[in-house]
């Protein structure tokens, strides 16, 4: 069928026994372009009408068998057919009574002799009126099944939005937010239940900044979504497992007899996390520290257990990477002292609290000063002078070190040029020695830093020495080689701090520029005894002749060592048998003394 014909015509289904009735009706109406069927007695009419209901419905009233009240009736109470229109043809002079037509569902009606408008007009009107019905029942449809579409699609979307709302995009897990709540819920349990307990887990991985800013986030969001799968395969039944912020996850244990569960599940994450990732060509090594805490009735607050378990989690990443540590009370006390410490360091930072001395580095052969080291002290304003044995470490995790670095840095720059300058317009070649922690070495615009500070204080690049130790080295080897060719190219000097304490192979010594070896106080202390540590020393300094390298002997405080030290090749000392650390002035007056 062609699209644009015109609907088809209505059908008008005429039921009366009058054949001449019959004849003029359909005639007339045909001719209007109706298509018009007829039966002559009720029965008929009924069943041709549940067949295939028409449009309109013409209903004599006096039939033999059935009349047309009763088909009327019988139409208007099935369903399929009580919304056809009925329009009753009466004879004038017959008994019509027009209450009862309209009671059985009649809708209108015409009397005979027809008259051709008349009953052109009401079959007119009737059938509009029908149409009318059908296009708002059509409407009214489809509006319901808009709503019902609708109604789905919001259904849908809550659906998704709650999953959005409590789940974390990157690794699909469960959020915070939902991991809060369970949490509420657990901890509520055991109010009910007194001897419940449970577990909860806060897992931080090791190193995964450093992964994220040299690879890149995009390998870092793939990383992240491996490392949450193979989490998700440790997890044990009443395991609740979410990614809690970044790369730290939580484990909600639920109903534990004791802390064991909970600890086999964190040895379980670790052997998971040993084997490599695959996420570009290089295998990328990721583990993480694990806090283990004991949820039991003792606590009020879902917030509590994190902070211990997150305690216990920053305990066991002191102790060295890739471990677990269970929470005890004793922990808190040490944390809130941390966290003060933290604080304090943040705003002495900002107060300029800190300030260097220098500990003079002395030639054992001529007794003259041919360096210092600076080495950073805390004016605490109500502790008074710290030491940074108590405050490097925290400074060193928080990268409180960073801009604490930079200034030590400028400083000690700035007072060595200065001190050049007073003696002999900068001839006196005398060096300052700068310790560099791990995190400042790693640093990747470190040796920008540098540049700047040198030039600013026209400090000469010789006349510095950076003191790391070999840890810093061996962690960071391919890094190392790089950064230390840098120096190299600067003239910049490096010597090796505390040697002797870290590594026993010095075989990496052949393979990086160092200039001087400062060997640990612990050998100079025992230099002293005889024996072992005589042979130690005489080969550390023999293999630093043999690689061109000078050695300095740390923690000299007798003159017994010095006479030893000399007697074994060791060409410069520091110690408190020279002088202590010193403060500026003091430190001055060291140098112009000699000058006389
Ligand atoms: P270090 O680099 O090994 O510094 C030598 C430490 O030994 C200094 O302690 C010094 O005062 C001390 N010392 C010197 N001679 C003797 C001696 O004859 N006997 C004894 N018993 N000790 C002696 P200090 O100044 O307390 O520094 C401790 C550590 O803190 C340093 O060890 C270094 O690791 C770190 N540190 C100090 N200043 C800085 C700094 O400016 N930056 C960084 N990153 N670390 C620093
Ligand atoms: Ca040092
Ligand atoms: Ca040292």
């Amino acid at each position: 069928m062609n699209k644009n014909s015109d609907p088809p015509p209505a059908r008008v289904l005429i039921v009366d026994d009058t054949p001449h009735n019959l004849r003029l009706l359909s005639a007339m109406l045909n001719k209007q372009g109706y298509a018009v069927e007829c039966v002559t007695d009720g029965g008929a009419a009924i069943k041709q009408i549940a067949v295939n209901p028409p449009d309109l419905v013409l209903l004599d009233i006096l039939m033999p068998n059935m009349d047309g009240y009763e088909v009327c009736e019988r139409l208007k109470a099935s369903e399929q057919t009580s919304q056809i229109p009925v329009i009753f043809l009466s004879a004038l002079g017959e008994v019509f009574d027009k209450i009862k037509a309209f009671e059985v569902g009649g809708i209108d009606y015409i009397t005979k002799p027809f008259e051709i408008q008349e009953v052109l007009a009401r079959v007119r009107t009737q059938l509009e009126i029908r149409g009318a019905h059908l296009e708002v029942e059509q409407m009214n449809l489809e509006l319901e099944r808009r709503v019902r579409e609708r109604t789905r699609e919001l259904a849908d979307a809550n659906q998704q939005l709650l999953h959005m709302a409590s789940h974390d995009a990157l690794t699909g897990l469960p959020n915070r937010v939902f991991f809060m709540e369970r949490l509420m819920e657990a901890l509520n349990r055991t109010q009910e239940e007194r001897d419940r307990q449970f577990a909860v887990l806060f897992l931080d991985c090791d190193n995964f900044k450093i992964v994220n800013d040299s690879l890149g986030h995009l390998v870092g969001d793939r990383l992240m979504m491996a490392v949450a799968k193979r989490l998700k395969s440790c997890i044990i039944p009443n395991g609740f497992l979410a990614r809690f912020e970044g790369d730290e996850f939580t484990i909600l244990i639920d109903q534990i007899k004791d802390i064991d569960r909970a600890k086999q599940t964190a040895k379980k994450i670790h052997k998971a996390l040993t084997k490599p990732f695959y996420i570009t060509e290089e295998e990328i090594f990721i583990n993480a520290s694990i806090g283990i805490v004991l949820g039991t009735h003792d606590y009020d607050r879902p917030e509590d257990l994190l902070r211990d378990a997150d305690t216990a989690m920053y305990q066991a990443k002191a102790k060295g990477k890739a471990r677990y540590q269970v929470f005890d009370a004793g922990m808190h006390a040490q944390s809130l002292a941390r966290l003060l410490l933290e604080n304090d360091l943040r705003r002495a930072l900002q107060r300029n609290e800190f300030i260097l001395h220098y500990q003079p580095i002395v030639h054992l052969a001529t007794n003259r000063i041919a360096g210092f080291e600076a080495l950073v002290r805390w004016h605490h304003p109500t502790r008074g002078v710290v030491s940074p044995y108590e405050f490097i470490p925290a400074t060193e995790e928080t990268g409180l070190i960073v801009p604490l670095g930079q200034w030590i840095m400028e400083e000690a720059c700035r007072q060595i040029r200065q001190w050049q300058e007073q003696c002999n317009g900068g001839k006196m070649p005398i060096s300052i020695g700068v310790n560099l922690s791990v995190k400042q070495f790693c640093q990747h615009d470190l040796i920008e830093q540098i540049d700047n500070i040198l030039a600013r204080t026209g400090l000469d690049p010789s006349s510095l020495k950076l003191e790391i130790t070999e840890t810093a080295l061996i962690e960071n080897e391919r890094a190392a080689l790089e950064i230390l060719q840098q120096f190299r190219d600067r003239k910049i000097q490096l010597g090796i701090d505390d040697f002797g304490t870290g590594y026993s192979s010095l075989s990496y010594l052949h393979n990086f520029p160092i200039d001087t070896l400062k060997i640990d106080r612990s050998f100079i202390t025992r230099l002293t005894e005889q024996g072992k540590h005589t042979a130690i020393i005489q080969a550390i300094v023999s293999l630093a002749q043999n690689l061109g390298m000078t050695v300095i002997a740390e923690g000299v405080e007798i003159a017994e060592q010095v006479t030893k030290l000399k007697e074994l090749g060791c060409e410069y000392g520091q110690g408190y048998f020279f002088s202590k650390p010193l403060a500026p002035e003091m430190a001055w007056r060291a140098i112009a003394s000699q000058r006389r």
